[in-house]
């Protein structure tokens, strides 16, 4: 059976995460989503908004499950026997860190490779980061997160 992580702060969930979840689930047997705990990064979502948001949209997806992790990524792929950690590229500006990243998880672990999906072109520019700021600014961010989770955003961040 494959198996696949998909770790990511999902700081929130966007259609750019989604829409990779969506085309990584087709490919493996199981997926994994991995919300990442990291106590020096300052996360905007709790780590249960995280979670719940993600497991709400992913509800009705039979193979996929929500599973936080801390530490490093490859000791929590060995956990789950995953040999594939699933990363979303979007533009060049992507690629320097994720490839450091792919290098670094496959010198601590040769069995464990990354497999990078590219982004679907409306989402090459989307972040959570553009997210939280137009939400802030009150502006529309229909077309940037999934409608089931879009109140919940607005909600958090408009205040
Ligand atoms: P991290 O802090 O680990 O980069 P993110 O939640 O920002 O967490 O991203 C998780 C993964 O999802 C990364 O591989 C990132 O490149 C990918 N990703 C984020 N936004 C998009 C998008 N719009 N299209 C495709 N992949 C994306």
């Amino acid at each position: 059976m494959k198996t696949a992580i998909y770790p990511g702060s999902f700081d929130p969930v966007t259609n750019g995460h989604l829409d990779i979840i969506l085309r990584a689930s087709k490919i493996v047997d199981k997926l994994i989503i991995a919300p990442l705990i990291n106590f020096n990064k300052v996360h905007t979502f709790t780590l249960d908004e995280r979670c719940r948001y993600l497991q709400i949209l992913t509800a009705e997806m039979k193979n996929v499950e929500v599973k936080p992790f801390k530490g490093l990524l490859v000791n929590f792929a060995r956990m789950y026997n995953a040999k594939i950690i699933i990363r979303g590229l979007r533009a060049v500006t992507d690629f320097e860190y994720e490839f450091q990243m792919a290098l670094s998880n496959r010198k601590l672990d040769n069995e464990i490779e990354t497999l990078f999906i590219s982004t679907s072109l409306p989402y090459l520019y989307l972040s959570s980061g553009m997210v939280k700021e137009v939400a802030r600014l009150g502006g529309n961010i229909t077309d940037m997160v999934p409608e089931k989770i879009k109140q919940f955003v607005i909600d958090k961040l408009e205040g």
